[in-house]
């Protein structure tokens, strides 16, 4: 580890002002491969929150941003969209370094974070109402504006791809936000902070807290002067902030967690669906909310489809994501490996087939880091808490199927509904099976592609309402009437 001399302490950011916790407390920040600490942050408490919350309260009420046209709020976007890319590479390392995943993967959310940015850029100019016809002689329209303070909440496995698909949508609508990163990354998110602070946003605008969930997220899920609450994480969580919402009737949208169906029919073809499996189950280590954890494959390609996954694992290659050709890196922090490690017992003591993985790599280049090997239980039966439960790591289930009906009924059979996929060159059959499927992301013939102009989110309790795409604005607008008298006779009902 560096001497806490060497290490780098941040700031946060309220009112455009770059500030230490009320407290003075601060928590080390590591990198999860090797446990270097690579910052220290600021540990807010509800009294930091409340300042953020008058800082945004004030720029949404008073400050010069409501008077912004949509064209400049765009026009801003876009300049944020620049300034991650013109920052990619120091961003794209700083998240490996955080988070651990691998830097290919980190340089795809760095991409994608700037384009979700040029994406609601476009969209600030073409939020518009409607008129409509109505049974009096009245001109009558709907407007749509902003909601005001958004309190936004997010997990550590995609840092700053979560922040972008937050704060893109909220600023391109007009509102104000208060940004909480989880407590172990929070590192990308300020630096996009300074970037948005270095493209001229109005004091107040965008916040940055870095503090604990039940206390700094608890805050900005309870407080009466947020207006709404966007949350992405666990679905325990989720239920917290709901609750905590209540108070002045917030509006909440919720991406929560996944237990996600892969479908693999015997007519698919072998070698692209024994990629579409691994992919889908270890990109990201295994920790995305989307992951393919459940493999459902036809029982006559079964064999086939393990013997090819194992035949590929080698080339899984682990190690600190920084290091050329590595494919999966640590997991984010040693508490989480020892949560994944206890499903990895409780699927053997469940009597799970463990086919592959399982345990820690050996040899000095993990030892410091929370390495997990990639993990597949074959043979895993449905009633199985490793089949039920969101693992969050890099673990794969498997359970053969024979028919359609089942299949379907499989992989329907999960409290969550975020997403799912079916592997068949039948088209007819593509179709009626995701048709049938209660998930909100569906793949055909491939797992994980994600576009900033397609609406994310679950069904069931994998949340409420949509991110990205046109419905990711419709999130953070109101909607209003106004109606306008054209007869000017006094209507003498007294
Ligand atoms: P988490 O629920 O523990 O934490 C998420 C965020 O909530 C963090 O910022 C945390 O500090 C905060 N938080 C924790 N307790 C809180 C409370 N009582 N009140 C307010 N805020 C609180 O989740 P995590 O471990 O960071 O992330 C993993 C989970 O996120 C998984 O379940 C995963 O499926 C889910 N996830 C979902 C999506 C999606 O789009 N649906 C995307 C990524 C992750």
């Amino acid at each position: 580890m560096k001497t806490a001399a060497a290490v780098k302490t941040c700031d946060m950011l309220i009112n455009g002002k770059w500030v230490q916790a009320r407290s003075g407390e601060t928590r080390e920040i590591l990198d999860p491969g090797n446990g270097e600490v690579l910052a220290r942050v600021p540990r807010a408490d509800r009294e930091d929150v409340r300042d953020a919350v008058k800082a945004a309260r004030d720029a949404f009420d008073k400050g010069p941003w409501r008077k912004t046209t949509a064209l400049e709020r765009g026009k801003l976007l876009f300049k944020i969209a620049d300034g991650i890319r013109a920052h990619g590479k120091m961003l794209a390392e700083l998240e490996t370094r955080n988070n651990g995943k691998p830097l290919a993967e980190a340089e795809f959310d760095v991409a994608d974070a700037a384009n979700c940015f040029e994406f609601y850029g476009g969209l600030a100019t073409k939020i518009h109402g409607e008129t409509m016809q109505v049974p009096a002689n009245s001109v009558s329209f709907v407007v749509r504006e902003p909601l005001g303070v958004c309190g936004q909440i997010i997990p550590w496995n995609y840092p700053l791809m979560m922040g972008a698909w937050k704060l893109a949508p909220a600023l391109a609508a007009g509102n104000t936000c208060i940004l909480k990163p989880a407590e172990v990354t929070p590192l990308t998110a300020l630096e996009l902070g300074r970037i948005i602070q270095e493209v001229g946003l109005p004091p107040g605008v965008v916040n940055i807290v870095t503090g604990p969930g039940p206390v700094a997220g608890d805050e900005l899920a309870a407080n009466h002067q947020v207006d709404k609450v966007a949350f992405t994480g666990g679905t325990q969580t989720g239920r917290k902030i709901m609750s905590a919402a209540t108070g002045n009737v917030k509006r909440v949208t919720l991406e929560l967690g996944g237990k996600n169906p892969n479908v693999v029919f015997a007519d698919a073809d072998l070698e692209a669906a024994v990629d579409g499996a691994l992919f889908g189950a270890f990109a990201n280590q295994g920790e995305v909310c989307s992951a393919g954890s459940r493999l459902l494959v036809e029982r006559s390609m079964h064999k086939a489809l393990v013997d090819g996954m194992l035949k590929k694992i080698p080339r899984i290659k682990l190690g600190h994501g920084l290091e050329s050709g590595v494919k999966m890196g640590p997991l984010v922090s040693a508490s989480h490996r020892e949560t994944v490690e206890s499903y990895i017992q409780i699927g053997k003591q469940e009597g799970a087939k463990l086919v592959c993985g399982g345990k820690r790599p050996q040899g000095a280049a993990f030892a410091k880091g929370n390495f997990l090997e990639p993990t597949i239980f074959d043979d895993v039966k449905p009633a199985m808490r490793v089949s039920r439960e969101e693992i969050f790591g890099p673990v794969l289930t498997v359970t053969p199927f024979d028919t359609e009906e089942e299949a379907i009924r499989l992989a329907n059979d999960t409290e969550y509904g975020l997403a799912a996929a079916v592997w068949t060159k039948n088209v007819t059959r593509a179709l009626r099976v995701v048709g049938q499927l209660r998930a909100g992301i569906t793949w055909v013939n491939t797992y994980h592609p994600t576009y900033n102009e397609l609406p994310w989110g679950g069904y069931k309790q994998s949340g409420i309402g949509r991110e990205l795409g046109l419905y990711g604005i419709e999130a953070y607008l109101e909607t209003k009437q106004v109606n306008i008298n054209l007869d000017e006779t006094p209507i003498g009902w007294y």
